[in-house]
Formats: C-alpha cells, sequence, structure tokens
C-alpha cells in the first residue's frame, strides 16, 4: 500500500522507509519543512533526500511552500528552548500539511520520518498526526521508529550510503543553541530534531 511519508531529513528516513518496506508499504516521500534555516542548510538537507530516493527508488514530492506562515505560526516562541511549544507547532504545521496534501492528492495513509530522533517525543507525534488525520479524514500511521535500534540503523545507513547528516534541529534558533546546552554528544545529536 502506498503511504505518504512526511520526511524531515534523509538520515531519519532510511530507518522509516526500510520498517515501512518490511510492512509492505511503498513510501512517497514528501519533503515539506519550511523550519529549516539558512537557505543552504534547506538545500543541503534536500539534496540528501533526493540522493535517497535516487537510491532506493523512491517516489519523492518537494512542497517549498508555506516559510511565511511557519514564521508566522512561531512568531513570540522564537526565544523558547528546544521541546517547547514552539516545537510543538512547528511539527504540527509541518504534519498538518502533509495530511492536507495527502488528502488533495489520493493517498489513503500518511505517516512521518521524525520518530526516529531520540530527541522527538513520540507520544507527542502521535497525538499530532492524530489529529491531523481526523481533521482532514485519512489514516495516519504512527511507529516509533527509535525503537529496536532504530537510531543507531539511521547513522549506519546514512553513513553507508553517505548521506549528508546535520548537526542541529532546523530553525536557525536550534542552530544558535551550543550542544552542551541542549545535553547533547556529536553521537546523538538527531537529523531534525
Ligand atoms: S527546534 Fe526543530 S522542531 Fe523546534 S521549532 Fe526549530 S526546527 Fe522546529
Amino acid at each position: 500500500m502506498t503511504i505518504l511519508l512526511h520526511v524531515c531529513c534523509a538520515p531519519d528516513a532510511t530507518t522509516a522507509v526500510e520498517r515501512l518496506r518490511q510492512e509492505n508499504y511503498e513510501p512517497v516521500l514528501f519533503f515539506y519543512n519550511p523550519n529549516i534555516q539558512p537557505q543552504e542548510e534547506y538545500l543541503r538537507r534536500l539534496e540528501a533526500t533526493k540522493k535517497l530516493a535516487e537510491l532506493w527508488k523512491l517516489r519523492l514530492i518537494v512542497d517549498g511552500s508555506g516559510e511565511d506562515l511557519w514564521r508566522e505560526e512561531i512568531k513570540g516562541l522564537e526565544e523558547l528552548k528546544e521541546g517547547s511549544i514552539r516545537c510543538q507547532k512547528c511539527i504540527e504545521f509541518r504534519l498538518r500539511r502533509t495530511a492536507e496534501y495527502a488528502r488533495a492528492n489520493g493517498f489513503e495513509i500518511f505517516s512521518n520520518t521524525l520518530t526516529t530522533s531520540p530527541k522527538k517525543n513520540s507520544q507527542l507525534i502521535l497525538e499530532i498526526g492524530t489529529k491531523a488525520a481526523h481533521e482532514f479524514q485519512i489514516q495516519y500511521l504512527h511507529r516509533d521508529f527509535k525503537k529496536k535500534n532504530g537510531f543507531l540503523r539511521s547513522v549506519q545507513l546514512s553513513k553507508e550510503l553517505q548521506l549528508y547528516r546535520q548537526n542541529y534541529c532546523g530553525c536557525i534558533y536550534s542552530l544558535k543553541t551550543p550542544k552542551r546546552e541542549k545535553g547533547i554528544s556529536d553521537e546523538n545529536i538527531c537529523s531534525d530534531e
């Protein structure tokens, strides 16, 4: 069955795609990340996703819209810490658009790659995905891809495939936060986390 898979970045997508294919889903990648700043970084992550799509013969849809709307969505929350309500709104914004696109383009079900990251709250993503699915009347498939060493598997696959792996979540505010303040090391830095 075809599934629309929101991709936050190529490394996180590796585990998600591998596992979904094991369940007989055929993911169509949906790259919608107006949160990624600066532009060079956005393009770097997009290129890595294109590379993965080519290597693994995946269909990739790129939606480059929404930057102004995203800024509006997080307005006033810029200085909050990573993992705060700003991130909740950011994730809601992207998954809601994914559900909307899925509904408008004949997909029956959607999912996302965010849960590959050890820093993403799976329960929160479940709630956000379920809400978006309800709003657009399609199904949401929730999987916590970090389980069963899913994150380590993504690190391994990204190395094998030589995919670019970033060292901050995405927005300029996460870029400004020094790693030591986030309490993370180089080894467990996540992709879109
Ligand atoms: S830290 Fe990540 S999830 Fe949070 S607002 Fe920035 S890009 Fe979005």
